[in-house]
């Protein structure tokens, strides 16, 4: 049987998304084990009618009009600003994400990171592999406390509740800042502030809002200052909500007191002087990578990628406005 409609799949995504998208359409799975390039992209998408790709590939405007059977772009992401919605929206291009099945992947990765930091696990960790541990000694890796203590929280969407809720357990107080009230973050005894009262008092500041025109270098060498020089930011969303030059800086200079970052602002490159510092945890872009999470997060878009190319709305549909 003629399979309906050609996709262009960007990377190797969980087998049971693949299977989904393979009942009635024809892929063009990349398998080259790194990334397309832009000039691939376009090229590979001629004549296909959806693309699913990841949050690391950039669709702009030049990569959209140049695909006049474009039905919908399927991201393989919650964030979205690897794509110019704009651009698409004008040419009627569904837009998906998949907001909500990795909710609870990233909340943990946020305790992970803030954990990691507070606590000096990897620095230990890296003290013990390299054969340095020869007995107890009381002032090794002495860390930070996090229960008692305020933790910040930019951003209070799903992933920002969720790392709100576990903080309960941390016996940790949240202070978040939102563009609204969130009934559900003051059920869990949270103060909502402004943004600036949020970066003087909280002990640990963790980011959770999606990268826009207005969230670039949210954080820069004021909001930096403004944060206690005990405080931590862990950065879970996108690097670019950081200014990493003046982050650099201020950790270099002990104005705050760490960092563990999940993403940075020209990924896969890390700014000059960052791995050099000890008072970081970096990790590689990992905040949804657990087994089965990322099973959900194909299934979700071979199911938004099919839906939006039979004419029906797809569950994480982005540009609303298209329909
Ligand atoms: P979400 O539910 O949309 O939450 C974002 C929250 O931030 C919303 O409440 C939003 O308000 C608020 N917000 C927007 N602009 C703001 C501003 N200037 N100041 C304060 N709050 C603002 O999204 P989510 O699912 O929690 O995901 C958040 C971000 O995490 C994503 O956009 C993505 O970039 C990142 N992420 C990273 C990973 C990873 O692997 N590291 C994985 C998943 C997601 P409105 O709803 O009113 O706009």
């Amino acid at each position: 049987m003629k399979k309906k409609w050609k996709v262009l799949v960007t990377r190797e995504i969980p087998q049971v998304g693949i299977d989904i998208l393979k009942t009635c359409c024809e892929l063009d799975l990349n398998t080259k084990g790194r990334k397309l390039t832009k000039g691939e992209i376009i090229d590979s998408l001629r004549g296909k009618q959806a693309l699913c790709c990841m949050g690391d590939d950039l669709i702009d405007a030049e990569v959209i009009q140049s695909q006049p059977n474009l039905k919908i772009i399927a991201n393989y992401s919650v964030g979205c600003d690897n794509i110019d919605i704009g651009a698409a929206t004008q040419r009627e291009v569904l837009v998906t994400n998949v907001s909500g099945v990795l909710t609870e992947a990233v909340a943990e990765m946020t305790w992970c990171l803030l954990l990691c930091i507070a606590r000096r696990a990897i620095e230990a960790d890296n003290f013990v592999r390299s054969g340095q541990f020869k007995g107890t000694d009381p002032n090794l890796f002495v860390g930070t406390q996090v229960g008692g203590k305020i933790l910040g929280i930019v951003g209070a969407g799903r992933i920002g509740l969720e790392v709100a809720r576990r903080a309960q357990a941390f016996n940790v107080r949240i202070f978040y800042s939102d563009l609204i009230e969130r009934e559900e973050m003051n059920e869990l005894n949270s103060r909502r502030v402004v943004l600036d009262e949020l970066l003087k008092e909280s002990d640990f500041v963790s980011l959770h809002v999606p990268l826009t025109a207005e969230t670039r270098h949210l954080i820069g060498e004021r909001e930096l200052k403004l944060m206690k020089n005990t405080a931590y930011l862990v950065n879970i969303a996108r690097g670019a909500i950081v200014d990493e030059t003046a982050l650099v800086r201020a950790l270099k200079h002990s104005q705050i007191a760490g960092a563990a970052l999940d993403v940075y602002e020209n990924e896969p490159a890390l700014i000059e002087g960052l791995s050099d510092l000890q008072n970081v945890v970096l990790t590689p872009h990992i905040g949804s990578a657990t087994q089965e999470t990322r099973k959900k997060m194909a299934t979700v878009i071979a199911e938004n990628c099919i839906a939006g190319l039979k004419g029906e709305r797809p569950t994480n549909l982005v540009n609303p406005e298209v329909i």
